[in-house]
């Protein structure tokens, strides 16, 4: 057999490593560590590596996947659960058959809401929004509302970062007619190691990302080792994203947190330019993750628009595109005509006495 890296973690960051032939090396491109064939061996050693394909072999016994043929969903449930309906379409699903690749989650924010609490919070949420048409919070309909786990990487980095700046201080004074212009530069430098604890990226297509985005954060110390009864009666979205594939996204935000950071310690100057910025990632840590979140969908056939509430299953946070009844505007705008011709009415008749 070939000498496959792929199937390699770095020891220092848990990233895919890859042979450079040239060097005779293992690297990695996230961390940018390099490390020998045995170096990496020793990492990696054959029991660790059987004892995790063993855990993964019996969450995945423990788990069915289903398809929704509709809407082409995938959740995973345990084999306890039935996954029925669709909790984006509310079409049927099918099921797929037994779960496969590394889907084995490290931890998990378990429910802090039941179906009858999350209900009642959509209900408190849509009462206020008096524009919403009735059919999306009829019983029936609300009745749909699902917890559904979904898939995060969250992970931990230590940085070396560093950014180079052009600061100026300006001075200006008048002598006589004169007007004096003193420009002082000055060169600035800071440089510090940096450690960013849970950053949390939706393992998940962008549309799920959009619609996450207005229910985070969930905080880190909600999280706990996984374990298979939390998810019971509950489906979980099935990830379609791998860590590989977030790695230049994630870089790229720690890169502007960084400089954040570091620009934070400059005093303030007239005029400041940040010229060079690097940022070393020195490890790191993945953990899969998954966070729990209440879905519910609406579907506008005239419009052809499906509108979605979400809640943070853990903070009870909500984010909602809610469709509005274009009657419920219309009399509202009467309403608001009404208010002011009276208004007119009066000051007019207060004027006339
Ligand atoms: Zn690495
Ligand atoms: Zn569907």
């Amino acid at each position: 057999m070939s000498e496959q890296a792929a199937t390699y973690e770095c020891p220092n960051c848990g990233a895919a490593l890859t042979f450079n032939a040239a060097e005779q090396l293992f690297t990695c491109d996230f961390c940018l560590s390099k490390f020998t064939r045995q170096q990496v061996l020793s990492a990696n050693s054959e029991a660790k590596l059987r004892e995790e394909e063993a855990a993964e072999a019996q969450f995945n016994a423990q788990m069915n996947e289903y398809e929704c043929k509709h809407c082409g969903a995938h959740v995973i449930a345990d084999t306890n659960t039935v996954a029925s309906t669709c909790a984006y379409c509310h079409n049927p699903v099918v099921l797929v058959g037994r779960l496969s690749g590394e889907m084995k989650p490290k931890k998990i924010i378990p429910f802090g809401y039941d179906k009858a609490a999350a209900k009642e919070i959509f209900f408190q949420f849509v009462k206020k929004k008096w524009f919403v048409p009735k059919a999306f919070f009829v019983k029936e309909q609300v009745e749909k509302i699902a917890g559904v786990y979904y898939p995060f990487w969250v992970t931990d980095v230590n940085t070396d970062s560093q950014i180079k700046a052009h600061g100026t201080h300006i001075r200006k004074w008048r002598s006589g007619n004169r007007e004096y212009t003193e420009v002082s530069h000055y060169e600035i430098y800071r440089r510090g190691k940096i450690h960013f604890e849970d950053l949390t990226t939706a393992a998940l297509s962008d549309a799920d990302k959009k619609m996450l985005e207005g229910i985070l954060p969930y905080p880190s110390a909600a999280l706990k080792e996984f374990s298979m009864p939390y998810l019971s009666g509950y489906t979980a979205k099935k990830r379609d994203i791998e860590r590989d594939d977030i790695k230049a996204e994630l870089k790229g935000r720690i890169d502007r947190y960084s400089e954040r950071i570091l620009r934070a310690t400059i005093m303030p100057y007239s005029t400041l330019d940040v010229y060079g910025r690097n940022s070393r990632v020195l490890n790191s840590h993945w953990d899969y993750s998954l966070l729990p979140v209440w879905v519910l969908t609406y579907r506008d056939e005239k419009k052809g628009k499906t509108y979605v509430y979400t809640m943070n299953g853990h903070t009870g946070k909500v984010h909602g595109e809610l469709p509005v009844s274009r009657w419920k505007l219309a009399l509202f705008a009467g309403a608001v005509a009404t208010v002011l011709t009276g208004l007119f009415t009066l000051i007019g008749g207060l004027f006339l006495q």
